[in-house]
């Protein structure tokens, strides 16, 4: 069976410590092993960046030979991303639709962020001060941490690692324990493209030990994390006990509003996509439906019947709507907020689990609960699987008071033909993303981040880049200096 090792210094290291599986969800059965990572590797592979942060090839660029470098890794990219579709898969069962569209956009994110390194001048700085002058220029932090979760690998590594290193900083990657060989497989595909060694280094294993090693040693300068919000906060706790910077791209619970001036067939589609794609394990499903009273009764019958619908299946199969969840604990986690909305009183629409019945692997299908108070569980707690609940509203205040009745501020969605309506409903609704009329998507060129407990920074944008740097002030005196004692 194949053992994925870490990737440290442009090479695969020889591995014959401890493994951990990584099972297949839509079989069951474990299709590789990783090696699990300790404070040990996670000491080589930050030392390892430092040096190449402080000396060799990388060290030497300037911001457009970075961008060259970010060039030719989207290009590689653009010819080769294929290869990385069946190990992200075989990890989290993404269906292979959903992996493709990521996968072949991939070479975007590297070549956007390309070019915001060729914009990287110095910023002369206002001052009052007579005889000197003052500009800022942008320095890299040094070794970058980026943790990343097992729903999307690759394209959340994209959002962090092509920014990091535009910047000119140096990453070691930490994926998630439960889906790191896409990441792997990544690296030798960056250093095949002419990335340096030390500049992108991959260690496997636990959050708890090397995810923590990592974050605590005293050569790293900063952590970019997406995960969930307990993982979060461990990291930006340990990352604050270093004074470091963080970046946290935490979970949601995200509100869709949905008015009786809707257009239903773009809404349906909106609120579908918004919970069933991948699953419901994005960091955005929109999870708590948000109906107007008057039109709630045939939304709701129309959009269950297209939710019972959708074919459950084999993730490689392109005709499949629903693959398996990503992981054995995590089907265990999602069942029980099933159980627990049950017998909370929550009435079950759609039951997901009478739609996998006989499936091998971890599938749970589109889930619905009507009758949902604001006290339930599966109001309150990210679900991160295809089941959604519905509330509903009679007044545009109480939309929104439903809408902002959550720890998480992530996104949102909005569904109304009066324009003037949906921005006054952005305009109060608290969420790092509002779509109106539409869900979901993402693009380089605009901000992604959460409030509230989803977290805090923002990754992509025209200035993410800037996540990556810091300002240092120059000044420099253009008269002689008076004695100041005179
Ligand atoms: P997780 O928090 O369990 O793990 C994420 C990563 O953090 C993994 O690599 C894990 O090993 C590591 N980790 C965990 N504890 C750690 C610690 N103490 N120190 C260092 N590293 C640690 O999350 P997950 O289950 O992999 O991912 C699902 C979560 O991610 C959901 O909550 C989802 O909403 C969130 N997510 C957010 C976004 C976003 O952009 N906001 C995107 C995708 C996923």
């Amino acid at each position: 069976m194949r053992i994925y090792a870490p990737f440290i210094s442009g090479q695969v290291l020889p591995w014959h410590g401890d493994t951990i599986a990584s099972i297949d969800p839509a079989t069951g059965e474990t299709w590789s092993r990783i090696a699990r990572c300790s404070a040990a590797e996670a000491d080589a592979a930050i030392r390892d960046a430092d040096r190449a942060f402080r000396q060799g090839p990388w060290a030497d660029l300037d911001p457009s030979g970075r961008a060259d470098m970010l060039d030719a890794l989207a290009t590689q990219l653009e010819t080769r991303w294929e290869e990385l579709i069946e190990a992200e898969i075989r990890d989290n069962g993404k269906r292979i639709t959903e992996v493709r569209g990521q996968f072949s956009a991939l070479h975007g994110w590297y070549r956007h962020f390309a070019a915001q390194a060729r914009k990287l001048t110095p910023v002369p700085q206002d001052n009052a001060i007579a005889g000197v002058t003052s500009v800022g220029h942008w320095m890299p932090y040094g070794v970058v941490v980026a943790i990343t979760p097992w729903n999307s690998p690759l394209m959340i590594l994209a959002w962090k690692l092509a920014p990091a290193l535009a910047a000119g900083n140096t990453v070691v990657v930490k994926p998630s324990e439960m889906a790191s060989a896409s990441t792997l497989e990544f690296a030798q595909l960056a250093h095949e493209a002419g990335l340096p060694p030390g500049v992108l280094n991959v260690v496997t294993g636990f959050g708890h030990e090397v995810g923590e090693a990592l974050v605590r040693h005293p050569l790293t300068r900063k952590v970019t994390f997406t995960g969930s919000d307990a993982g979060g906060r461990k990291v930006a706790m340990a990352a604050s006990d270093r004074v470091i910077p963080t970046t946290l791209e935490l979970g949601g619970k995200s509100p869709q509003i949905v008015f009786a001036d809707c257009d239903p067939e773009t809404t349906v589609n909106g609120v579908l996509s918004g919970i069933f794609l991948s699953n419901g394990q994005t960091c955005v499903a929109g999870s708590r439906l948000i109906v107007e009273h008057s039109i709630k009764d045939a939304f709701v019958a129309r959009l269950t019947e297209r939710a019972r619908s959708l074919k459950v299946g084999d993730p490689m199969d392109p005709a499949t709507h629903i693959g398996p969840l990503a992981n054995e604990p995590h089907l265990r986690k999602v069942i029980a907020m099933i159980e627990q909305a049950r017998s909370d009183g929550a009435d079950c629409l759609l039951d997901g689990s009478a739609l996998v019945q006989g499936r091998d692997g971890f599938y749970v299908g589109p889930t619905i609960f009507d009758q949902v108070t604001q006290t339930m569980q599966i109001w309150r707690e990210e679900i991160f699987g295809p089941v959604l609940c519905v509330a509903t509203f009679d007044s545009e205040d109480k939309a929104v008071t439903l809408a902002n009745d959550s720890e998480y501020g992530l996104a949102a969605g909005i569904w109304t033909r009066d324009g003037a309506k949906g921005a006054r409903i952005a305009e109060k609704v608290l969420a790092g993303t509002v779509y109106i009329n539409h869900y979901r998507s993402v693009d380089p060129g605009s901000p992604i981040g959460g409030i509230k407990s989803s977290g805090y920074g923002r990754e992509l944008g025209p200035d993410a880049i800037r996540d990556f740097l810091q300002v240092k002030s120059v000044w420099t005196g253009t008269t002689p200096t008076p004695d100041p004692f005179q």
